[in-house]
C-alpha cells in the first residue's frame, strides 16, 4: 500500500508499522517487506519515502477496518505532499528556521521582531485555512489533526465565536 501523489513524484507515502516500546511505540527492527496487515503490529503511523513521518502514531484495534485506519493515515500524509510539492526539499521553512536562529544568537531582537511577523501570518493563514476546511465539508476532528491539536482544541481555538471584524 503505497500513496502517491499528482502534485508530486518525489514524496511517497505509506504506513510503517509500529511495537510497543518503553515508553510508546518504535519501528520494528531491519525493514520489512511484509505488510503492517501481516505483522502484528501495535500502532501504525504515515510515512514518506522523504524520511517524513506523522508525529501521532495510531493504535491499532480490532474495531477499526483495515480501510479505515490506511485512509485515517493518508490523510495524515496527503497535506504532507502537498505542502513539499509547494516547498520542494523544505528549503524555505529550513531557511526561516537558520535564520531565526542566527539572529536569536547575534541579534535577539531583530528575531522577536521577525517572530512576530512569522506568527502574526502563520497565525491568519490557520485561522482562514480552518474556516475553508470547514466550508469544504472538514470535521474539527480533521481540522485539528491537521493542526496537530485535538478536535476540542481545533474547535476552541478556530471554531464560530463573537467577531469583531
Ligand atoms: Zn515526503
Amino acid at each position: 500500500m503505497a500513496w502517491t501523489s499528482e502534485k508530486t513524484a518525489l514524496h511517497v507515502g505509506s504506513v510503517e508499522p509500529l511495537m510497543r516500546a518503553n515508553d510508546g511505540f518504535a519501528p520494528f527492527p531491519g525493514r520489512t517487506a511484509l505488510p503492517w496487515t501481516a505483522l502484528s503490529a501495535a500502532a501504525v503511523r504515515a510515512v514518506c519515502s522523504c524520511g517524513w513521518n506523522s508525529d501521532t502514531p495510531v493504535e491499532v484495534s480490532p474495531s477499526q477496518t483495515v480501510e479505515a485506519i490506511e485512509n485515517r493515515l493518508r490523510q495524515e500524509w496527503t497535506p504532507h505532499a502537498n505542502i513539499a510539492a509547494l516547498l520542494p526539499s523544505h528549503r524555505v521553512l529550513a531557511d526561516l528556521t537558520d535564520i531565526l536562529e542566527e539572529l536569536t544568537a547575534t541579534d535577539p531582537r531583530a528575531a522577536l521582531a521577525l517572530a512576530a511577523r512569522v506568527e502574526r501570518r502563520a497565525r491568519a493563514a490557520a485561522s482562514k485555512a480552518a474556516s475553508n476546511a470547514r466550508a469544504a465539508g472538514d470535521s474539527w476532528a480533521a481540522v485539528g489533526a491537521a493542526f496537530g491539536i485535538t478536535k476540542q482544541s481545533a474547535h476552541s481555538r478556530f471554531g464560530d465565536r463573537p467577531s469583531l471584524r
